[in-house]
């Protein structure tokens, strides 16, 4: 019998997409030859896989976080964030650096009931099975309760939708200690719906992990100097706090730049993510949840000024992160990464990516209110059009000092600067 896509091995998806024209020989050689994890690794991790995908992986510096000096892992494709991270969290250092704070780390399961015809009457009955709830949870996974975590509480809620139509919902906070907790959660959420089928008529519709994680909150508070703002530059380091605050405000008001403000947070905490191995939707998803709380999706950071007219920022994120379980004990840059900045636990990894954000922004913000956006991003976006286009290591800096006096720097302009500098070497 002929095995199923997912049954084979990885030579024998590659064999198979060649077969049947699906692949050329040449993509065949690169799904081959790129592919540094083994695949027993891989194939433990996702399924039908062919090959692997690279990202460089670099460090952000300058991060002095409540007084400790930590340096930054950091995965990403994008020109310019590592850049900018580092160079915001330079004008934060400067001025004593980073201050977190954080709350208790729990994440929420939910355990969905629906079709209630009587919800208050379903509450009070699911109340007085709160101890054996606990009790229930605690023998559905014991080996977190030995870590001094499990179920810390258990809250119940009655939703309706348009029609009138009832649901009562027990949303069950968890400390998962280090990890990211998918999977523990889910397995307590699980033994108790179980114990709840038997002793409820009532159908639960669904039982699984919220990726709203507010009750994992880690703070970031900053100063920069308003006089570091300018340094380097023409402008006035007070205008320039001004109008970082500005800029705040109105993305308070306008979700077209809300959503580019907290996009430009999101890249370096991705980043961060990536490098160690964490679940990069699943932080995305809450902290987008989180930016719309009040009602309205809305900036992540807060700007003010002081009496000196220095910056005040300020962000706080939901950050259900994890040092062990998932892929963090899969991959293996996971530990260089973890060593490297000092995060052996989870709290401490989430500080390092809320101060990652903070300082993202801060340098997004600076540049767009002063010289604008392209100046800085466009010069490394050079260096990518010039690897792009196929210019060597001795080519790419010609290519990007050519591009960078051009009024327009596009991969035509890269192409022909590169056919010209070729020509002229070869006559
Ligand atoms: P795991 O299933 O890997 O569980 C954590 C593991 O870490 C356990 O085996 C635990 O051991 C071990 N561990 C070792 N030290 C500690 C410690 N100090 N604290 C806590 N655990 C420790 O991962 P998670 O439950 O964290 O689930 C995360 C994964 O689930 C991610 O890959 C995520 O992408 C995925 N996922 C996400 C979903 C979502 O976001 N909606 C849904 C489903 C899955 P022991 O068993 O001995 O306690």
């Amino acid at each position: 019998m002929t095995k199923k896509f997912y049954e084979k091995t990885r030579k024998e998806r590659l064999d198979f997409l060649l077969e049947q024209a699906l692949i050329t020989v040449e993509e065949y050689q690169l799904l081959k030859e790129n592919a540094p994890l083994s695949d027993e690794f891989a194939d433990h991790l996702i399924e039908n896989q062919v090959s692997q995908i690279h990202l460089p992986l670099g460090l952000a510096f300058n991060f002095v976080i409540d007084g400790e000096q930590r340096l930054v892992p950091m995965a990403t494709e994008e020109p310019s964030v590592i850049a900018a991270s580092s160079y915001g969290a330079k004008l934060i250092q400067n001025s004593g650096g980073f201050q977190t704070k954080s709350s208790e780390r729990v994440m929420i399961g939910q355990i969905v009931f629906r079709a209630i015809k009587n919800a208050s009457q379903l509450i009070a009955q699911l109340a007085k099975e709160k101890t054996t709830l606990f009790s229930v949870a605690a023998k559905s996974y014991p080996s977190i309760v030995k870590r001094g975590g499990g179920v810390q509480e258990v809250y119940f809620k009655q939703v309706e939708n348009e029609a009138g139509e009832a649901f009562v919902t027990i949303e069950v906070l968890v400390d998962v200690k280090d990890a990211m907790g998918a999977n523990i959660v889910n397995s307590i959420l699980e033994g108790m719906a179980s114990y709840l089928n038997q002793k409820f008529p009532e159908e639960i519709l669904m039982k699984i992990l919220s990726n709203y994680a507010d009750h994992s909150l880690v703070q970031a508070r900053c100063k920069v100097k308003a006089r570091d703002l300018a340094r380097g530059s023409n402008f006035d380091g007070k205008v320039v706090a001004q109008k970082i605050v500005e800029a705040t405000n109105y993305a308070n008001l306008d979700i077209y730049r809300a959503t580019t403000h907290n996009k430009g947070i999101m890249n370096g905490i991705d980043a961060v993510a990536l490098a160690t191995g964490n679940d990069v939707r699943a932080i995305e998803a809450g902290c987008h949840a989180y930016a719309s709380r009040g009602g309205k999706y809305a900036s992540l950071t807060k700007w003010t000024m002081d009496e000196a007219g220095d910056l005040i920022g300020e962000l706080t994120l939901p950050l259900p992160v994890a040092t062990v379980g998932g892929a963090t004990s899969i991959l293996p840059q996971v530990t260089f990464a973890q060593t490297i900045s000092r995060s052996k636990e989870a709290i401490s990894l989430a500080k390092v990516m809320v101060c990652v954000g903070l300082a993202q922004n801060l340098a997004a913000l600076r540049a767009l209110v002063s010289e604008g956006i392209q100046k800085g991003h466009m010069s490394l976006h050079a260096k990518t059009l010039a690897a792009a286009v196929g210019a060597t290591e001795v080519e790419v800096p010609i290519l990007v000092k050519q591009m960078n006096q051009a009024k327009q720097m596009n991969q035509a302009l890269a192409e022909t600067l590169l056919a010209e500098l070729r020509k002229s070497k070869n006559s």
